[in-house]
């Protein structure tokens, strides 16, 4: 857990990992739920300010310890009340944005989980970036907690920056945090993990979480699919819905796919008819996004028409779709966007 300056940020620790970290300090094992309460419930930003530990604990503590808790450097308000706010960690050299999202009924912030990404979709701006580095627990709790708008959250999804299955030991960690009853006490139902499906991080996933999922899905047709989305080579979508079909999805926990539109290439009925028959008997929800056009991505959105009558087919032949709202594509937050510029 120490990062490269040796010593551990308190900020996103379990409490087993607490626990470890006081037995290894000498602290009796009750200080492990005081750094809890601090941590998660009071979220003081520093070791000093808490005052129900020995002055020599907390003078311990801050040697071996820290509270990585990091204000935005910059804030882009959208004409819709969407904001972007970008994060740097590392002197400036790793940079990273989440998306706060008001709604009527409610909040949600949208994270990364790491600075670019592995994945190379190829309509994804953050995907052309490459990949420069995980975040760890703290560095995604800390965009939650470092925003202004952390009372007002209701719901927080990982479709930010990077590919949640491959940073699982954090994205699991930052979870267990929002929702253990010593952390925030968030239901996981108020928090949607998305994949593109890289099948043994989303096995493990599915084992160990109760979150919602949502999965980056976009073609039904495995040979075009692969011309948009490198991951299906190793993990084809058929070997992903699979998996998917060995839970059950009839509880709370929900399962969606996202289907961004592209004119000409994934839009037609044939593709809609595909995309029935490929998720045939599954319990589910597919979300339509329109694309956002972007000079560093060759492609363009489907036209309003077209979106409706894919969106009707599917809910036609009893897959439930929905059209997913554009937010703050004029500050370039929406889907597929993100690209740590901040401006
Ligand atoms: Fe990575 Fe998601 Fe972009 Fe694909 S869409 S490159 S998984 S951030």
């Amino acid at each position: 857990m120490k990062d490269s300056t040796g010593t551990s940020n308190l900020l996103g620790m379990t409490l087993g990992q607490l626990q470890e970290l006081c037995a290894a300090e000498g602290f009796p094992r009750f200080t492990a739920k005081q750094l809890c309460d601090w941590l998660y419930k009071k979220r003081v930003d520093s070791i000093d300010a808490m005052t129900n530990l020995s002055l020599a604990q907390r003078a311990r503590l801050n040697e071996v310890a820290y509270i990585g808790r990091e204000h935005p450097v910059n804030c882009q308000v959208s004409r819709d009340g969407t904001k972007k706010y970008l994060f740097e960690t590392e002197n400036g050299e790793r940079r990273v944005e989440s998306v706060f999202i008001p709604e009527e009924e409610r909040a949600t912030l949208c994270v990364s989980c790491q600075v670019g990404c592995k994945m190379g979709c190829r309509f994804c701006v953050t995907g052309q970036q490459g990949f420069h580095g995980h975040l760890s627990a703290g560095d995604i709790l800390n965009q939650l907690f470092s925003i202004p708008e952390y009372d007002r959250l209701t719901n927080m999804v990982f479709m930010g920056m990077g590919e949640p299955m491959d940073n699982l030991d954090a994205v699991l960690a930052a979870t267990e945090v929002m929702t253990a009853p010593w952390g925030l006490g968030w239901s996981p139902r108020r928090i949607t993990v998305s994949t593109v499906g890289i099948v043994p991080g989303l096995k493990r996933f599915l084992d160990e979480s109760q979150c919602h999922l949502a999965v980056s899905l976009h073609n039904p047709v495995p040979q075009e699919r692969l011309l948009m989305m490198p991951v299906q080579k190793a993990y084809p979508l058929s070997d992903v819905l699979a998996l998917l079909r060995q839970y059950n999805w009839s509880g709370q926990r929900r399962l969606s796919f996202e289907y961004t539109m592209f004119r000409g290439l994934n839009d037609d009925l044939a593709h809609a008819q595909k995309l029935v028959e490929a998720l045939k008997g599954l319990e589910c929800r597919v979300n339509l996004i329109r694309f956002h056009e972007s000079p560093e991505a060759p492609f363009k959105t489907s036209m309003p028409t077209t979106i409706q009558a894919f969106q009707n087919h599917l809910n036609r032949n009893g897959v439930v779709c929905t059209l997913r709202a554009s937010r703050g594509q004029d500050i370039d937050a929406a889907c597929g966007l993100l690209a740590g510029k901040g401006n």
